[in-house]
């Protein structure tokens, strides 16, 4: 598989985008092609790590054996994915089911990437005898679940940016209380949008980067994107008798990704009829789908922090095709927006690739009222971001489909919320019983591109 930028047309291979994560033009990788699954040929038992292989193969063939590959998908989803399953399903009615993708290490869906793609990235690292700096902007999830990744690795150093007092204790505690020396994590006095600005500042400082051996881990990682569209088909396959039926899901969304990889496997040949986007107040992706108009506002801080974004940035991914996959298109547009801050669209031109989409937005009172609601009626407890996701499925109100609404974080890892909504405590897993005692270790770097470039330097392998 070959990919490109989106806003350039050279060409590059899966080990390139591995490392690079964003291009040197400021563009996303792309793949040149969308590789079509025939799901009549997957048994309805296939295990998740061999449908993993199957799915993922054709964007790494060339490069990684399918036994390697085989290999690394085993070792990623074997040990790791506590609860006995990778994925559990709790029906609620007859067609809405919620998929909990939070029984990883770090109980949020950002386990499933993090733990096959900081292997990849030793899998190489290890050929080449190689070592490598990660720096990732978190809004809580990404970070804990890529600290826990990496932890492991003898060739990587992580440097994790989260905006200081917009994180929940538990996911704060999640990452601080990590020992290993090859983990660095920095507190900044900002936002999560000031955090991953810094990161693309500096993924953008081409010769820093390179010299410094830098790379991403934030969802505009293609693999990671790749690695997330198998529990799409997954799900479609362990819930369908008949492959032609059409099916929704809905996700809740931040920076674009767990729902452009939807995207992709629906591009793969997954039947699916709407992706819907659901937000909390932060609502820049609502607003574009109403009114073509992709415009930042300022960040409001919520009760689902992890959605408290307002630049998505896999969105240009999305915005490439609605560009009729011109790079020229995108660049001058995207250029446009970073100065801006506005880009607008013709909706009318996009409708073929806008209409799998459908978008709601879900204020911190409808997320309170609907986590009493399912936890009165099924006594059932959502996390905040999962009940943006089932708000927004429950209005789309589609009794035709089956709706799948993504569950990407346990609620203990926001149980200050759910608590108090719920008036009684969620009981701690065991293995984070004393997460609440251990020592913190975070480093404070100032809210400036150069003061993090300076805390690499110095820490970097
Ligand atoms: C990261 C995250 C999201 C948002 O996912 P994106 O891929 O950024 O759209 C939603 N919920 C939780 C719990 C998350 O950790």
């Amino acid at each position: 598989m070959n990919y490109k930028s989106t806003r350039g047309s050279k060409k590059f291979n899966f080990k390139d985008i591995l490392f690079s994560g964003l291009a040197e033009d400021g563009g996303l990788f792309v793949p040149i092609n969308w590789p079509q699954v025939n799901l009549k040929e997957i048994e309805q038992n296939i295990t998740y790590s061999d449908l993993a292989t199957n799915i993922i193969k054709p964007f790494v063939q060339d490069e990684i054996s399918i036994k390697d590959l085989n290999n690394l998908v085993e070792n990623a989803y074997s040990n790791q994915f506590s609860k006995g399953e990778i994925i559990s399903f709790k029906n609620l009615t007859d067609n809405e089911v919620i998929v909990e993708l939070f029984n990883g290490p770090t109980l949020a869906f950002k386990d499933f990437a993090m733990q096959l793609l900081i292997p990849l990235f030793d899998y190489y690292l290890d050929k080449e005898k190689n070592k490598l700096n990660l720096i990732v902007a978190t809004s809580g999830d990404t970070g804990s679940a890529a600290i826990d990744a990496v932890r492991k690795s003898k060739n990587i150093n992580i440097f994790c940016l989260f905006p200081k007092g917009r994180i929940s204790e538990f996911q704060r505690r999640q990452m601080s209380t990590v020992t290993e020396k090859n983990i660095f994590l920095c507190e900044i006095d900002g936002t999560f949008d000031d955090c991953q600005r810094i990161v693309k500042e500096i993924l953008k400082d081409y010769k820093f980067s390179v010299q410094n051996k830098i790379s991403a881990v934030n969802s505009i990682n293609w693999a990671r994107i790749i690695i997330q569209s198998v529990y799409y088909f997954y799900t479609y396959i362990k819930f369908n008798n008949n492959i032609d039926n059409k099916v929704n899901f809905s996700v809740p969304t931040g920076n674009f990704g767990d729902i452009y990889a939807g995207y992709v496997a629906y591009k793969m040949g997954l039947p699916v009829n709407r992706l819907i986007i659901a937000t909390n107040e932060n609502d820049i992706l609502d607003r574009f789908m109403k009114s073509g108009i992709y415009k930042t506002d300022t960040v409001v801080k919520t009760t689902s922090p992890s959605m408290d974004i307002q630049i998505a940035s896999n969105f240009e991914r999305l915005l490439y095709e609605v560009f009729d996959k011109s790079e020229k298109l995108t660049a001058s547009e995207m250029l446009k927006f970073e100065v801006n801050k506005t880009l607008k669209i013709n909706k009318d031109n996009s409708k073929d690739i806008l209409s799998v989409f459908s978008s709601c937005k879900t204020t911190m009172d409808e997320i309170e009222k609907i986590i009493k609601d399912i936890y009165h009626s099924f006594g059932y407890v959502l996390d905040p971001h999962t009940a943006t996701g089932l708000n927004a499925s429950r209005n789309h109100s589609d009794s035709q489909h089956l709706n799948f609404i993504l569950s990407t974080a346990n609620p203990i890892k926001f149980s200050d919320t759910v608590e108090k909504y719920l008036g009684n405590k969620l009981d701690l897993l065991s293995n984070f019983s004393n997460l609440f005692s251990l020592d913190e270790r975070i480093y404070k770097v100032d809210n400036t591109i150069q003061s993090l470039k300076d805390f690499i330097t110095i820490n970097k392998l």
